[in-house]
């Protein structure tokens, strides 16, 4: 195969998160023409490692001689070459050579990042970032992740390690956050967020927070950003209200990153984006009142993601396809 027939092949991209490993084949539209899966067991290197051979194994077996290469995007914070996982908060990595570890024992063309980044690449390739000069990927989920792609490469910083928003400080000395610092993005707008609120006010406000507490037999430790969700869906006042904060503390975090990066779009991914307008809406009344220069200055379109929960797999399968035609895999 030379490197140019490349582009032209589908590739195999894995997304490892805190709970599963999902794999798909990828076609060079951005199709997924297959999918497999498996539990990520968190606690052991070597065992996460087993469950991401498994599935290429399963996917490879059907799809042979097609396959460009193997992407994998994984939640943690990889060096700059991609050669070693330098933390991960929901794995067992630290400092683990996990790129050399899947060279040996897949025998393929390879990939390896971060999967915010992943995700980040497919939305510009394939969809809400298509063509932005500069576009920036906002995930919220457990935490809050990142990516950026600038004129047509992804960039991730001089070691590696850039686009990680969720750990701008919004709130001096504010929620203790994984990172080991306080007030962190992270804690006022994702998911995980969206939960913590909802307990601190289900506990002081108990008679306000009825239908949320219905929800978890009274117990508001239970509360998660689920229940937060499917209430604010269903109209409930107060889950509205959570929502609604949590969307003006994206707008102000959007407004913070306007300052600067001045990106052209800002996508916005993970679980808590599928609250669509409801989190949108307040996200971009904010970021009007909070942009520097607001007024005299253009800002960036905020939009959610089209390509739901595959945008890591997606776009893992399109960067190794990537170095794979640029002789870099
Ligand atoms: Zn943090």
């Amino acid at each position: 195969m030379t490197d140019r027939d490349a582009a032209g092949l589908a590739a195999l991209g894995i997304d490892i998160g805190g709970t599963k490993v999902a794999g798909g084949v990828v076609a060079p539209d951005g199709t997924i023409v297959a999918t497999a899966r498996r539990a990520t067991p968190g606690a052991s290197v070597s065992d996460t490692e087993d469950a991401i051979a498994a599935v290429v194994e399963e996917l490879s077996d059907a799809h042979a001689g097609e396959l460009v290469g193997v992407g994998v995007g994984a939640a943690g914070w990889f060096d700059r070459t991609g050669d070693t996982v330098l933390f991960s908060p929901h794995l067992a990595w630290r400092n683990s050579t996990l790129r050399k570890d899947l060279a040996v024992r897949l025998q393929r063309p390879l990939w390896v990042g971060n999967d915010a980044d992943a995700a980040a690449w497919a939305e510009y390739r394939y969809g809400a970032a298509r063509g932005a000069d500069l576009a920036l990927m906002v995930t919220l989920g457990t935490g809050i992740g990142g990516g950026m792609v600038l004129d047509g490469r992804l960039r991730r910083g001089s070691h590696g390690v850039a686009g990680e928003w969720g750990h701008m400080r919004v709130v001096p000395d504010g929620r203790l956050c994984a990172c080991g610092n306080r007030g962190c993005w992270e804690q006022y707008a994702s998911g995980t967020a969206l939960a913590q609120t909802a307990r601190e006010v289900a506990r002081t406000s108990r008679a306000a927070a009825g239908r949320l507490l219905e929800r978890v037999d009274g117990d508001a430790d239970r509360l998660t950003g689920e229940d937060v969700a499917a209430l604010a869906a269903d109209g409930d006042p107060l889950a509205l209200e959570l929502v609604t904060d949590v969307g003006q503390w994206l707008g102000q975090g959007i407004a913070d990153l306007a300052a600067i990066l001045d990106p052209e779009v800002v996508v916005i991914g993970g679980g808590v984006s599928k609250l669509g307008e409801m989190v949108l809406a307040p996200a971009r009344q904010r970021l009007d009142r909070a942009l520097p220069g607001r007024g005299f200055r253009p800002g960036p379109r905020v939009v959610v993601a089209e390509l739901g929960a595959h945008a890591g797999i997606v776009g893992a399968a399109d960067l190794v396809r990537l170095a794979v035609s640029e002789g870099d895999a």
